[in-house]
C-alpha cells in the first residue's frame, strides 16, 4: 500500500499572518508531497513496502537513510499539520497546563525553553515536546528524526513538533528564526496536544 499525502485539515491562508499562504502550499503540496513519493520509491519492491508508517519510523536505525528521512518527514509533517489551526494558540488547559507548570515552572517558561531548543538545533530539524516515563521533556532531533525513532537521542511520544527546516518560514520570515518561533504560538492547537498528552501519560 503506497503511502500518501494527507489533505491539509484548513486552507493554505487560513494560518495568516502568522504562516503565509505561499509557504504553506510550497511546504504542504510540495516538501510534503516528496518526502511521501521519496518514500514510497525508496520501500518499493522491499519487505518495508507493507510496514506501517510508524513501524518504519520507530525501526529508523536498522532501514537505509532513504526509507528513514522520508518516512520521518512523513510521519513529521503528518503530526506537524494537525497541532497547527486557525483561531488556535493561547495558553493550554486542564492536565497538560498542569504538567507544563510543573515541568517547567509557567507556560512562559516554557515556551522560552522549547524555543531556545529550535533556534540551537544547528541546520535543520525539529524541536519537540515528548512525554518520557510520563514526564513532559523538551528535545530537538535533526533532519527529518523524531523522538520516537529507536536512533533519538531522547526517546519518548511527541506530543508538540515544531519545524525549524528554513523551508517552514524562510518566505516569510527569512533567516529570522526566532520570529518564527515566536509566532507559532498563535496557531497552536491546544486542543490537539492535550489529546497527544492524555494518550501519552
Ligand atoms: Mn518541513
Amino acid at each position: 500500500m503506497a503511502f500518501t499525502l494527507p489533505a491539509l485539515p484548513y486552507a493554505h491562508d487560513a494560518l495568516e499572518p502568522y504562516i503565509d499562504a505561499l509557504t504553506m502550499q510550497i511546504h504542504h503540496g510540495k516538501h510534503h508531497q516528496a518526502y511521501v513519493d521519496n518514500l514510497n520509491k525508496a520501500v518499493a519492491g522491499t519487505p518495508n513496502e507493507n510496514k506501517s508508517l510508524k513501524e518504519l519510523v520507530k525501526s529508523a536505525g536498522t532501514i537505509s537513510p532513504a526509507v528513514r528521512n522520508n518516512c520521518g518527514g512523513h510521519w513529521n509533517h503528518s503530526f506537524f499539520w494537525e497541532i497547527l489551526g486557525p483561531k488556535a494558540g493561547g495558553n493550554p488547559s486542564g492536565n497538560l497546563s498542569d504538567a507544563i507548570n510543573a515541568a517547567f515552572g509557567s507556560f512562559d517558561a516554557f515556551k522560552e525553553k522549547f524555543n531556545a531548543a529550535g533556534v540551537g538545533r544547528f541546520g535543520s530539524g525539529w524541536t519537540w515536546l515528548l512525554v518520557k516515563d510520563g514526564k513532559l521533556e523538551i528535545n530537538s532531533t535533526p533532519n527529518q528524526d523524531n523522538p520516537l525513532m529507536d536512533v533519538a537521542e531522547v526517546k519518548g511520544s511527541p506530543i508538540l513538533g515544531v519545524d525549524v527546516w528554513e523551508h517552514a518560514y524562510y518566505l516569510k520570515y527569512q533567516n529570522r528564526r526566532p520570529e518564527y518561533l515566536g509566532a507559532i504560538w498563535n496557531v497552536i492547537n491546544w486542543n490537539k496536544v492535550s489529546e497527544h498528552f492524555e494518550k501519552a501519560i
